[in-house]
């Protein structure tokens, strides 16, 4: 019989009566033939609410504690779920990701998969169960309740349809992928198709419909995704291999993120030993630094600049505790990055130059920015934000 993975995000379980209808949109695709895995997350905004909890208590909680809390919430929506199937006449048996075999590795609260041992789903899927999944969540060597990063329920749902073998549905609050996000950029197109390269660097640079590590699994393995709304019937996007014809337009989207901080370092002595010293730190304590950029030395001294996840703030600022005997630190937290996105750009000049001229004409000042063969990010003060998607949304044509 075929295969098929559905995912569920927070807004789409938010209510008991969602959970009810959504029960029903799965029935019928397993009426249609097909064995069901349903993914879920947290309903609503449960998973803030429980780190809310945590940081109440201890402004650093510990990552193995966050992850014990972080991982019930995605558990009461699997069990609701499993219900909802039993009462509409179905067999159904909820898992927790360790329950699923779901294997993972790395520091708490940022985990990855390592594997899924899915003999147990196989087996529940052939006596015609639906079997519905925790997002978000796996078990690692030492026998701990992991968590895979905020918006991992993705990765897991397209974790299990690569080792099933099969497509993957994600249904959420919005009837696709847009150019931008629709809540920032009204007027944003929907794109009918949208290749994985596209989609990883839109949502790894802030698109957060979907997360970037569950289209790297889908890019390796070749899994077909279908972006739709949970709540109507309206068309969606596929995320899938790119072909020729996705190329015809140079941006394809435009990604916003309000997730990094940056730092500036500055009068640090002109010595490569002091620089290492501090990325070595920051790694130390699993930091992810985005952009960096350096100063030419001036009298013998240089300054640097990087970003990274305001979530870090807190380790950040004791690393930087520890640097601070003659630099001087500051660190900005009201920070956007605003990234375009497009594979049309990997054989297109001028590109920058022309929004760079954009962001000049708005007196748009750009503190950072990055570029990769296909995106430039360009890291801008929050209270220019508006204007720069708007700007540049309608130039591009998104
Ligand atoms: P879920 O809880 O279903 O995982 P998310 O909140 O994680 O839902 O993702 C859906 C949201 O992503 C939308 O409400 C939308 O505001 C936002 N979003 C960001 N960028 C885009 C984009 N390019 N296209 C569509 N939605 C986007
Ligand atoms: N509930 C988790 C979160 O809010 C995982 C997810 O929704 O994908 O981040
Ligand atoms: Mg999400």
């Amino acid at each position: 019989m075929r295969m098929l993975v559905h995912k569920y995000g927070g807004t789409s379980v938010g209510t008991l009566e969602k959970i009810k209808k959504i029960a029903k949109r799965v029935i019928l695709e397993k009426e249609n033939g097909y064995e069901m895995v349903v993914v879920v997350s947290a309903m609503g905004k449960t998973t803030d609410h429980l780190v809310e909890m945590s940081k109440e208590i201890s402004k650093n909680p510990s990552r193995r504690e966050l992850d014990l809390i972080l991982s019930t919430g995605e558990q009461v929506s699997i069990a609701l779920l499993s219900m909802a199937f039993q009462e509409l006449g179905y067999d159904a048996i909820a898992l927790t990701g360790f329950q699923a075999g779901i294997k993972t590795y790395g520091p708490h609260t940022k985990n990855k998969i390592l594997d899924i041992d899915s003999d147990k789903i196989q087996n529940y899927l052939s006596q015609g169960k639906i079997v519905v999944v925790a997002g978000f969540q796996g078990i690692n060597d030492e026998g701990d309740i992991t968590t895979l990063g905020r918006g991992g329920s993705d990765t897991t749902a397209v974790a299990l349809a690569a080792k099933l073998n099969c497509p993957c549905h994600i249904y959420t609050d919005v009837d696709g992928i847009y150019s931008v996000d629709p809540r920032l950029y009204p007027q944003a197109k929907k794109l009918q198709t949208v290749s994985y390269e596209e989609m990883m660097e839109m949502a790894s640079l802030g698109a957060g419909v979907m997360e970037a590590r569950a289209i790297e699994i889908a890019y390796k393995y070749n899994i077909p995704i279908y972006v739709a709304s949970s709540m109507n019937d309206v068309e969606g996007t596929y995320i899938k291999e790119y072909d020729e014809k996705m190329e015809e337009n140079i941006i394809t989207g435009l990604s916003i993120s309000d997730d990094s901080l940056m730092v500036t370092i500055s009068r640090i002595p002109d010595q490569i030993e002091h620089i290492a010293m501090i990325f070595e730190k920051l790694a130390q304590e699993n930091v992810n630094v985005d952009m960096i950029s350096q100063t030419a030395p001036l009298s013998g001294v240089i300054s640097l600049s990087f970003t990274a996840p305001k979530d870090d703030l807190f380790i950040i600022e004791k690393i930087m505790s520890e640097f601070n005997e003659g630099f001087e630190v500051s660190i900005e937290q009201e920070m956007t990055k605003i990234s375009v996105v497009g594979i049309g750009m990997r054989n297109q000049s001028g590109v920058s130059g022309r929004l760079f001229r954009l962001l000049a004409n708005h007196d748009i000042k750009v503190k950072q920015v990055t570029t990769s063969e296909i995106s430039i990010s360009y890291m801008i003060e929050t209270k220019y934000k508006e204007t720069a998607v708007s700007v540049l949304s309608k130039e591009l044509n998104l």
